[in-house]
């Protein structure tokens, strides 16, 4: 989509400026002639410089139009990608993306990297007791918990379903147990009024940390750590971190 938008946005550009070179020459040439000639009537006048002056500013104005039209597109659908709407996260493309680009800064200048893999339990039964949306108010719920927790340095995006994953750059395990906890507290605590009764949820986390001691070649690896110690904590009653040990 950026490649078809820097291209109509050259198209748009390239046209403009040819169309402007056309109709400046044409009025340069007709002024020329009507200096050099005396007997130049008026309707030629109108005919020759001021209709393709109007042409020009009008085609000019069309044009800067459709430029402006598909910037603005480019942006909606870039926020469209990049933004999960249900847990106001960043969505799974944008995370996947910006935590290439943290790991490998992580990787070369030898700096810590957590990762927290969150899974609200029993989910499916929220749903059906509840219905889907309440469902979804339940995801919401979880995204500002999340939001409200983490750093403005830390990135969090919804990795599919009831899945989401928090990196937190710098950080060190005790820093991610203690990450951990508070979210595990405030899920705890949170509570939603319906007509169908009070929904109550619980998370489960598993926590890897690419560190001195654990060194993982590709970010593939490090997520999947995570998802091996969210395993662990689920098979453990769920409601609680696991740590991944290799
Ligand atoms: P567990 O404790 O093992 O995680 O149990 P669970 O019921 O949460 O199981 P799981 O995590 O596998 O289920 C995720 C469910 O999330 C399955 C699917 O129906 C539901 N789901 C996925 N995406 C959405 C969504 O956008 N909105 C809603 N309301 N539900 C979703
Ligand atoms: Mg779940």
């Amino acid at each position: 989509m950026r490649n078809l938008v820097e291209k109509y946005n050259k198209i748009t550009i390239v046209s403009a400026i040819t169309l402007i070179a056309i109709i400046g020459t044409h009025i340069i040439l007709r002024l020329y002639y009507s200096i050099t000639n005396t007997e130049m009537r008026q309707s030629e006048v109108i005919a020759g410089v001021i209709t393709p002056l109007i042409v020009a500013s009008t085609m000019v104005t069309y044009l800067i139009d459709i430029f402006k039209k598909l910037n603005d597109l480019e942006k909606r659908i870039r926020k469209i990608a990049n933004f999960d709407q249900t847990t106001s996260l960043g969505s799974r493309l944008a995370l996947l993306e910006s935590s290439e680009n943290l790991f490998n800064l992580a990787k070369r200048c030898n700096r810590n990297l957590g990762i927290l893999m969150l899974d609200i339990d029993h989910f499916k039964y929220i749903n059906d007791k509840y219905g889907h949306l309440k469902g979804d108010a339940i995801l919401h719920s979880m995204g500002n918990i999340i939001n409200s927790t983490k750093r403005e340095t830390d990135l969090a995006g919804r990795y599919g379903g009831d899945e989401m994953i928090i990196f937190l750059p710098e950080a060190d395990l005790n820093g991610c147990q203690s990450f951990a906890e508070k979210l595990i507290e405030k899920a705890r605590a949170f509570q939603m009024e319906t007509s169908n009764g009070v929904i109550k949820f619980t998370i489960s986390i598993g926590i890897s940390v690419l560190s001195e001691s654990f060194s993982f070649c590709h970010l593939g690896e490090l997520i999947e750590s995570a998802d091996t110690a969210l395993y662990k904590a689920k098979n453990l009653g769920r409601d609680q971190y696991s740590i991944y040990k290799a």
